[in-house]
């Protein structure tokens, strides 16, 4: 049922329209609430949290279909369930999941995790954004690259290095003072997905 539901949806709403969309180089921003009410965002997180409370095997027939259609599509619904709202799910505070959880399941918001940068890709342990203790909140320096989702994200995973070196992550809103994300132009795949850099200038974040 699940693999039948996503190639059907992938068959009308996908494969008609996905080849213009990637000549023009254009993200085709409806379908981040088609992939929200069809279930492809965090189809593995609990129901409580907005998830579909599915396996695995659920979860890679769903990519393997919506692959079938484009990678870009593909990568918009996996780097949400998978590098978005697993690390909230696995390690958010329970007010984070409560706040972020059900809005990235629904499609409502769209997420990116950052950890690559201009420098260092193969080698995240190398990065150099960077947190500074300032009491009740830190402050995020630093840039990140070739991020899927950033242009159109409310919600960012960080990851960065602390003042003794060690990589910790962090959310980061839409909105905060010092944070934006231009859009990277000129891709020769994957055109069809919206990828960008993550900029942090002075970010108070917690
Ligand atoms: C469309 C797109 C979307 C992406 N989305 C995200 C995202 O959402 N979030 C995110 O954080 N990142 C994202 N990335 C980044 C991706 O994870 C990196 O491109 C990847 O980690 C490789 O890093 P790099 O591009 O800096 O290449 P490099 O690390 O510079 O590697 C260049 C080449 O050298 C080889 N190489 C590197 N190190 C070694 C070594 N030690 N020994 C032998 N060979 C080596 C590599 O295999 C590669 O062929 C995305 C990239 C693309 C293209």
């Amino acid at each position: 049922m699940v693999r039948d539901a996503v190639r059907a949806y992938v068959k009308k709403d996908i494969s008609p329209i996905i080849e213009d969309y990637a000549q023009r180089a254009e993200f085709p921003e409806q379908i981040v609430i088609q992939l929200g009410e069809l279930g492809c965002f965090g189809p593995t997180i609990p129901t409580e949290y907005g998830g579909g409370g599915l396996d695995y095997v659920s979860y890679g027939l769903m990519m393997q279909e919506l692959e079938r259609g484009d990678s870009g599509v593909r990568s918009t619904a996996s780097v949400q369930g998978s590098l978005v709202m697993f690390p909230i799910f696995a390690f958010g505070s329970e007010e984070q999941k409560k706040k972020y959880l059900p809005k990235l399941a629904s499609g409502e918001w769209l997420g990116c995790f950052g950890l690559t940068e201009p420098n260092h890709g193969s080698d995240p342990a190398s990065m150099i954004t960077n947190i500074k203790d300032a009491g009740d909140h830190v402050i995020l320096n630093g840039a990140k690259m070739w991020i899927s989702n950033a242009p159109y994200s409310q919600v960012a995973v960080v990851w960065a290095k602390d003042e003794s070196g060690v990589v910790k992550g962090l959310i980061v809103e839409r909105g905060m003072e010092g944070f934006t994300t231009p859009t990277t132009h000129g891709k020769w795949s994957l055109r069809a997905s919206a990828t960008g850099e993550l900029v942090f200038d002075n970010v108070k974040s917690s």
